[in-house]
C-alpha cells in the first residue's frame, strides 16, 4: 500500500469553456494536503526498506508535512529543523504529525545545515524536490490521472524546485505521452525556471519575491532545466494577485481551499496567461498545500492592494 492515496479526477466547469475541457488532479486532497507524499512517500518507503531508522528535513513546508506523515504511519522518528521564520501553522501541523520539529537559525541554509548534520548511516535526509525518488514517486499521479480520464493534450502545473515537473514529466514518458506540451507555472517573483530558460542555462535568481512560498526556489533543480531542453515545456508567469484570487475562486467553485502556490496554476488557466487556444482537454495538477489559510490567502491580498 503506498502512503498516498488515489486522488479524485474531476472535470471543472468553472474552469473550462467551450472546446476546452479542463481536468482538475485534486491532490490537494492527499492527506498532509499535497502532491509531495506522492514522491516523498515512495522515497520514505524505498528508504526503509534499505534499513534506515529514522528521517530528517528542513522543509517549513509541504514537503516536511509529507515526511513527518510518511515517518507517522512507517512508525519511523522523524526530525523536521526549520528556520524561525517558519510559520506558526507549518509548526504545527508538523508536530501534529508526531514529528521532532526543531528551530533553528535566521534563514533556511542554517536550518538545513543543521538537517544535514543530522544524517548517519540510519538516517535518510528527504531533499524537497532534488531527487530521482521523489521524481519516480510523483510520476504515479500521470499513471492515475489516464487510468481515470479521457487522456489529455496538455498539462499545466506549479514550479517551485521543479520536482513536480521532473515527475510529471516523467510519467508523460513511462506512458507514452512523449509530446503533450507541459504548462510549468511560476510566479513572477520566484520565476527561476522561466529566467533559466530565457538565459539558456540555469539561473540562480538573487531574490524572491511571492506570496506562493511553497513556489520560492532561488533556482530549479538540474533536472528540471535539463528537461526543457528536450521536452515541450512552456514557462508561464503570473502575478500573485492573480494567484491569490484563483485560490478564493477556486473555493467557491469547488470548495477546496488550496496555497496561492497552487493558485499559480490555477490563474494560469483562468487568466489565460497559459495559451490553451490549440488544446481541447487539458490536465490540471491541484498541487494543493496546507500551509494557507482563508485567513492569510485575504491578509496577502489585502496587502497587495493597500502596497498598490
Ligand atoms: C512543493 C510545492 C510546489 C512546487 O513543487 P516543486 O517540486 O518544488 O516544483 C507547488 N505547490 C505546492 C503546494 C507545493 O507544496
Amino acid at each position: 500500500m503506498p502512503l498516498h492515496i488515489e486522488t479524485p479526477l474531476i472535470e471543472s466547469s468553472s474552469l473550462g469553456r467551450p472546446g476546452l475541457s479542463v481536468w482538475l488532479k485534486l491532490e490537494a486532497l492527499q492527506p498532509p494536503g499535497s502532491f509531495k507524499i506522492r514522491g516523498i512517500g515512495h522515497a520514505c518507503e524505498r528508504h526503509a526498506e534499505a534499513g534506515k531508522r529514522r528521517f530528517v528535513s528542513s522543509s517549513g513546508g509541504n514537503a516536511g508535512l509529507a515526511v513527518a506523515y510518511a515517518g507517522r504511519r512507517l512508525g519511523l522518528p522523524v526530525t523536521v529543523v526549520v528556520p524561525e521564520t517558519t510559520s506558526a501553522r507549518a509548526r504545527a501541523l508538523i508536530e501534529a504529525e508526531g514529528a521532532e520539529l526543531r528551530v533553528h537559525g535566521a534563514a533556511w541554509h542554517e536550518a538545513n545545515a543543521l538537517a544535514l548534520s543530522l544524517v548517519d548511516g540510519e538516517t535518510a535526509f528527504l531533499h524537497p524536490f532534488d531527487d530521482p525518488l521523489l521524481w519516480e514517486g510523483h510520476a504515479s499521479l500521470i499513471d492515475e490521472a489516464l487510468r481515470q480520464g479521457p487522456g489529455f493534450d496538455a498539462v499545466v502545473l506549479s514550479v517551485g524546485g521543479g520536482g513536480l515537473l521532473s515527475g510529471v514529466v516523467e510519467g508523460r514518458r513511462r506512458n507514452g505521452l512523449e509530446t503533450c506540451p507541459v504548462f510549468a507555472v511560476e510566479t513572477e517573483g520566484a520565476a527561476s525556471l522561466a529566467r533559466s530558460v530565457e538565459a539558456g542555462r540555469r539561473v540562480t535568481l538573487e531574490t524572491i519575491s511571492t506570496v506562493a512560498t511553497s513556489l520560492a526556489a532561488r533556482e530549479v533543480c538540474e533536472q528540471a532545466f535539463a528537461l526543457t531542453q528536450s521536452h515541450d515545456i512552456r514557462p508561464v508567469l503570473v502575478g500573485d494577485r492573480e494567484a491569490l484570487r484563483a485560490c478564493e475562486r477556486f473555493l467557491d467553485d469547488h470548495r477546496i481551499l488550496v496555497e496561492p502556490a497552487c493558485g499559480a496554476a490555477l490563474a494560469a488557466v483562468s487568466d489565460g496567461a497559459a495559451d490553451l487556444s490549440a488544446f481541447r482537454s487539458v490536465l490540471v495538477v491541484v498541487c494543493g498545500g496546507a500551509v494557507a489559510t482563508i485567513d492569510t490567502i485575504r491578509a496577502a491580498s489585502a496587502a497587495l492592494d493597500e502596497a498598490a
